[in-house]
Parts: C-alpha cells; sequence; structure tokens
C-alpha cells in the first residue's frame, strides 16, 4: 500500500513518515532527501538539478518526477512506500498517478496530519536547534539537559529567526492554501483520511499504523 503523508509545518510529518516506514517496514520517500541524494550522488538529474539550485531556482517538477520514477526502481518498494515531502501541488499529484499507473500501483492512502495552528505555533516557536550538529529541542516540550546547550555535541543551540509565532501564522496561511486543492483532489478520490496531530507522536502514530491495518484487511476481504 503505497501511503502520502500530508501536513503543515509543525505537524511533525517528518517524524512520522520516518517511524512509520520503520514500523510497516515500506521505504521513506522524502523527495527532499532524494534530490540531496541525487546531487551529493552526482547523477545526470543529480547534476541538472543542482544547475537550478546553484542559479537560486526552484528545482522543476519534471526532474523531481523523473528522480521519483528511478527511486520507485529500486527493490523494495513493491509492497509499499511512505512518500513525504510530494506532492505539493495538484499538477504533482497528476503527475504521480500517471508515474504509478505505469507501474500498474497507485496510491492506497492519503494522511492528513491536521494540528491546530496554536499547536503549530507553540511548537515551532519554541524550537531550538544545534548550531553545530543540527539536532533540535523545544524550550517546554523537549528541553535541553543544560539551557541553551546540546545534549548530543555540547554545541550551542539557537532558535531560527522565521521560527516565531507571526512567520509560522504566514507560513501556516501559505501551506493552507496551496494544499487545498490537494485535500480536495484526495478526499474526491475517496482516499484521504484526516488524523489529528495535536497529541504525542506516538499517539498520532498508533492511530495511522491501525488505519493501515484497518485498510489493508478490507482490501483482503474484498478479496
Ligand atoms: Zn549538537
Amino acid at each position: 500500500m503505497n501511503i502520502i503523508l500530508l501536513g503543515p509545518p509543525g505537524a511533525g510529518k517528518g517524524t512520522q513518515a520516518k517511524v512509520l516506514a520503520q514500523r510497516l517496514n515500506f521505504p521513506h520517500i522524502s523527495t527532499g532527501d532524494l534530490l540531496r541524494q541525487n546531487v551529493s550522488a552526482g547523477t545526470e538529474l543529480g547534476k541538472k538539478a543542482k544547475d537550478f539550485m546553484n542559479k537560486g531556482m526552484l528545482v522543476p517538477d519534471e526532474l523531481v518526477n523523473q528522480m521519483l520514477v528511478e527511486r520507485f526502481k529500486v527493490p523494495g518498494c513493491e509492497n509499499g512506500f511512505i512518500l513525504d515531502g510530494y506532492p505539493r501541488n495538484l499538477s504533482q499529484a497528476k503527475a504521480l498517478d500517471a508515474i504509478l499507473k505505469d507501474r500498474r500501483t497507485g496510491i492506497g492512502l492519503v494522511v492528513y496530519l491536521d494540528a491546530s495552528d496554536s499547536v503549530i505555533i507553540q511548537r515551532i516557536s519554541g524550537r531550538l536547534v544545534c548550531s553545530a550538529c543540527g539536532e533540535s529541542f523545544h524550550i517546554t516540550n523537549m528541553p535541553p539537559k543544560i539551557p541553551m546547550v546540546c545534549d548530543k555535541c555540547k554545541g550551542k543551540l539557537y532558535q531560527r529567526s522565521d521560527d516565531t509565532a507571526d512567520t509560522v501564522k504566514q507560513r501556516l496561511a501559505v501551506y493552507k492554501n496551496e494544499v487545498s486543492s490537494l485535500i480536495d483532489y484526495y478526499q474526491s478520490g475517496g482516499i484521504l483520511n484526516r488524523v489529528s496531530a495535536d497529541g504525542e507522536a506516538e499517539e498520532v502514530l498508533n492511530t495511522i499504523v491501525k488505519m493501515v491495518q484497518d485498510l489493508r484487511r478490507q482490501k483482503t476481504a474484498a478479496g
């Protein structure tokens, strides 16, 4: 079963995708990672992408789509995968459907991690990042043992300048505007499921795992 995770910044999408992939034993395909891997490995697609990045331009959808085509060919995707960071808009969603159709498969489930604005703002505006190793902490939710010092490497922690309540509100508005067409698209396809992401990460994960198991059971029962 191929699964897409959607959700606003601060809903915990990246973490959920990673842990869910481990739990289901599916590959976790993050288009951000895929892009970085292609660039660092110096693949043809990576080189083309790098040209755009060097010019400060967005990497075109077509290149990302081709990276996905290559990624799906890697053994391990047969039983399903977790897609994270893609699609971001309707044209990408349609391109993805076409790619999967060529592989005689499709998306079985789209999970929208629905977190309330106040929870997202609290999470992001309290985020602390290590300047040395990049590890994340949170002022109240996951405080470092020593204030503003990284538990892992003793590096200095800092707050990103765009992690303030005001910028988070703006980012949320932009995201909601972008994602609404995707939500409509997958809802009309009957595969969209909203999961509240306000609770603990473990609780959210268990809800998604149960949803996947129920869907699999229904599919098996339907033959
Ligand atoms: Zn550190």
